[in-house]
């Protein structure tokens, strides 16, 4: 039974530990030599610790700035190669009872307009979703326990894993809904979901607590310890985030990472993902009236000290960026991003009108799944839609154990290339079908191990005669 007045969340997201760390960052950014040394124990990518991360932080010294940033590079390249996995939001309901400050589907915001799918509605979103190419999906929803309780979640979940149109299905559905009950988690555990996403927004106690006057989410420990309780409910791929330009983001970054350190430490894996939005306008919210926004230079470091900090940590990128800020923060350790997205509730089937918005926030990255996908392509990255592990059971600790040892690249490279092919004979472009396939015949000349390769040189043959079901 969970207690209101619980602590727990003050002992594994410690201010005063928060606070000493910033403050031996700062006393030590002058210091080359242990700056160097944290550089050099890093390059074993086995991670580093939050004291550790918050000193590259701070750290402006151009040489060794320099040489984070290549090892950023070095990491993201080991673990990930040049693969991006492609995913898209699906907002099911704007309803919420929540106050958050910077967040346009707070109770009080009359302008906006209130929506909910239903089952029909979101089937056509689902359809025109697969009509691009989408296999793995982000499901949003407000807090809501009248118009979005649990079972309308479950429900959703179900009609969506349900519709196969043509040759599209929907293979991993991630849910980033409120924080709720160990039994809920258990119930959303049961209906399949990948990762639970939940954005602690700020790890500062207090300034939550400003951000988010009323409504559930105003308890901070309640939703800081949400990442336990989905543990305790059986889900074992859990998504971290905070909402940068919230709060100082040095306060944000450590307590990040102490996040992430508590989970290892408690249930032995980490997170699964780690999402890095920073704020954005939207309805009646404005940007600029949070003066602990980000820039993009300071966006990129944070992004660089997570992929050394938690390198077998996948990163998510949304449309809240920019084309040019999305291109250099892939290199840098993003590993997932949203493409062709709609931040609306049914915004997939019917496009919105101005005066009937429904967004969370304005998309700043507007292009189409294919214009993405070929943009990635002439980058040089493998556009991936795979959800193997998920299908496969590679969950939790059995999909870390695999990271950490880097043996994942073994499933990651071929799958890859196999559902870039599937997405390539259904849904792309002729310009992207003509850039895919010479990416797809140069990387499968680099695949090492024959059987391997052999295995995908089959399966590329099964897609291309219009076969589906095939194993990754
Ligand atoms: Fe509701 Fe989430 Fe928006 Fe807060 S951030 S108002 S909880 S939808
Ligand atoms: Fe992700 Fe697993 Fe597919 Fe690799 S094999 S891209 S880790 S789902």
């Amino acid at each position: 039974m969970y207690r209101a007045d619980s602590k727990k969340a003050e002992e594994f997201i410690s201010h005063d530990e928060i606070l000493d760390t910033l403050k031996y960052a700062e006393e030590n950014a002058g210091n080359r030599e242990l700056i160097s040394s944290i550089i050099e124990k890093a390059r074993a990518c086995k991670g580093i610790s939050h004291r550790e991360a918050a000193l590259l932080l701070e750290c402006n010294d151009p040489e060794l700035l320099e040489e984070i940033f290549s090892l950023a590079k070095e990491i993201k390249q080991k673990f990930y190669g040049n693969r991006i996995v492609m995913f898209a939001p699906l907002y099911l309901s704007n309803y919420c009872v929540n106050s958050c400050v910077y967040c346009p589907y707070h109770i009080k915001n009359k302008t906006i307009a209130r929506k909910k799918l239903s089952q029909e509605d979101i089937e056509r979103e689902v359809i025109a979703l697969q009509d691009m190419g989408h296999k793995r999906l982000a499901l949003e929803a407000g807090e809501d326990p009248l118009h979005n309780p649990i079972e309308y979640i479950l429900e959703s979940i179900k009609t969506i894993y349900g519709i196969k149109h043509k040759n599209g299905a929907i293979r991993r559905v991630n849910v980033n809904i409120a924080a709720t009950t160990v039994e809920n988690y258990r119930k959303l555990h049961e209906a399949g979901i990948g990762t639970y996403i939940l954005f602690q927004e700020t790890y500062h106690k207090e300034n939550y607590e400003k951000l988010h006057p009323r409504g559930p989410k105003s308890n901070y420990a309640y939703h800081t310890e949400a990442m336990d309780r989905a543990m305790e409910g059986g889900i074992d791929d859990v998504g971290l985030g905070v909402l940068f330009g919230l709060n100082t983001y040095k306060y944000d970054f450590t307590g990040l990472l102490m996040h992430a350190e508590h989970l290892e430490a408690t249930y032995g894996v980490g997170p699964h993902t780690i999402s890095v939005p920073r704020i954005c306008s939207a309805d009646d919210i404005n940007a600029a009236d949070f003066e602990n926004a980000i820039s993009d230079e300071i966006f990129q470091k944070i992004v660089a000290i997570i992929r050394i900090a938690v390198p077998y940590t996948g990163m998510i990128i949304s449309t809240r960026e920019s084309q040019k800020s999305r291109e250099k923060v892939l290199e840098l350790g993003i590993s997932q991003i949203s493409g062709g997205s709609r931040t609306s509730v049914g915004g997939y089937a019917v496009e919105e009108t101005p005066e009937e918005n429904s967004s969370q926030f304005d998309i700043s990255d507007n292009r189409t799944l294919d214009e993405i996908v070929s943009w990635l392509l002439k980058l040089g990255y493998i556009p991936s839609f795979c959800t193997a592990c998920y299908r496969e059971g590679r969950t939790g600790d059995r999909f870390m154990s695999l990271v950490k040892t880097g043996q994942i690249a073994n499933c990651c490279s071929p799958n890859a290339l196999m559902t870039l092919q599937e997405y390539l004979e259904d849904y792309a472009s002729p310009e992207t079908k003509a850039l895919g396939t010479k990416m797809i015949r140069e990387q499968m000349e680099r695949i090492p191990n024959p059987a391997i390769k052999r295995r995908a040189i089959e399966n590329l043959k099964y897609i291309g005669e219009g076969k589906r079901d095939f194993r990754f």
